[in-house]
């Protein structure tokens, strides 16, 4: 039989926390999985922080998923809880945009808590400064503009006037208002909000879908659901100078709820003599 028909959760309802339109990002996985039935209570998560900064973010964006689940559980009364968050910025690496996003499950009836996460770099995210009415089809298109929202708020203020615009008359009326407020030049940005961002959403559809396979795996000790990678060990043999490099060399496995950790998936490749710190110092 397969996992869905001997899953605890078969048949029992969670609660997804969003605003933001991600019920059909995150319930298919859960259904299909584990025929749990997610439903959304509109918790207003913009107020553990938002994108634009009007709403400052301190926690990391999985500590505020997991706020977020909570807020939805409390609202709605559920024992289950569901909530997404994104870490969206630049890489020192890459002059890419990175997207990593979490997904967070809460079970009070087993007592714990579990994420996965996705990363992309096919974000669409760009910003740019404008100091007349002209529109500039380059910047918009490289802000994916219509299929992505934009935000318009003065350059000397972080506050946006204009959220999840998609409309071009809408646009230029707001950076008008904007300048009529006295402002010389206006900020035109990409809004991140998964419903305003649609590259966003096949990395969080990719994230739920390895929590919900996260949670068929049980712990061997105690058979809380949700067993899956918690740490990693690094130090594959370099394959010039046996030398430990900084590549894995193993997972480890790990319970949700018990201690219990396993090393796992153990490779005998050899590392890459361009990751050894005595070949390539
Ligand atoms: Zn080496
Ligand atoms: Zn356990």
């Amino acid at each position: 039989m397969s996992s869905r028909a001997h899953s605890r959760y078969l048949g029992r309802r969670a609660c997804l926390a969003t605003l933001h339109d991600k019920l059909d990002l995150i319930a298919p996985a859960m259904e299909s999985h584990l025929g749990l039935e997610v439903f959304v209570e509109g918790v207003d998560t913009d107020r553990f922080g938002t994108f634009s900064g009007e709403v400052p973010r301190p926690r990391s964006a999985y500590e505020t998923a997991l706020i977020k689940a909570r807020a939805g559980m409390v609202a709605s009364d559920a024992r289950f809880g569901l909530a997404s968050e994104g870490s969206i910025g630049t890489n020192s690496f890459f002059p890419l945009v990175s997207d990593v996003e979490f997904v967070v499950f809460i079970d009070d009836e087993e007592g714990f808590e579990v994420a996965e996460q996705a990363t992309s770099f096919d974000i669409v995210a760009h910003r740019w400064v404008v100091d007349d009415l002209r529109t500039d089809g380059d910047q918009l298109h490289r802000a994916g503009f219509p299929s992505h929202g934009l935000i318009v708020h003065p350059e000397d203020s972080s506050l946006p006037v204009f959220k999840g615009i998609h409309d071009l008359d809408e646009l230029e009326s707001a950076v008008r208002t904007c300048r009529s407020s006295g402002s010389a030049q206006v900020v035109i940005e990409s809004d991140l909000r998964a419903n305003h961002c649609p590259s966003r959403r096949p990395t969080i559809r990719r994230a739920a879908e390895r929590l919900a396979e996260r949670l068929t795996k049980h712990c061997p000790s105690c058979e809380c659901p949700g067993w899956g990678p918690v740490d990693e060990v690094r130090g594959r043999k370099c394959a010039e100078c046996r030398w430990p490099t900084n590549e894995r060399l193993a997972l480890v496995m790990g319970c949700c709820r018990c201690d219990l950790r396993r090393t796992d998936q153990v490779t005998t490749e050899p590392g890459d003599p361009s990751r050894c710190p005595r070949c390539n110092p």
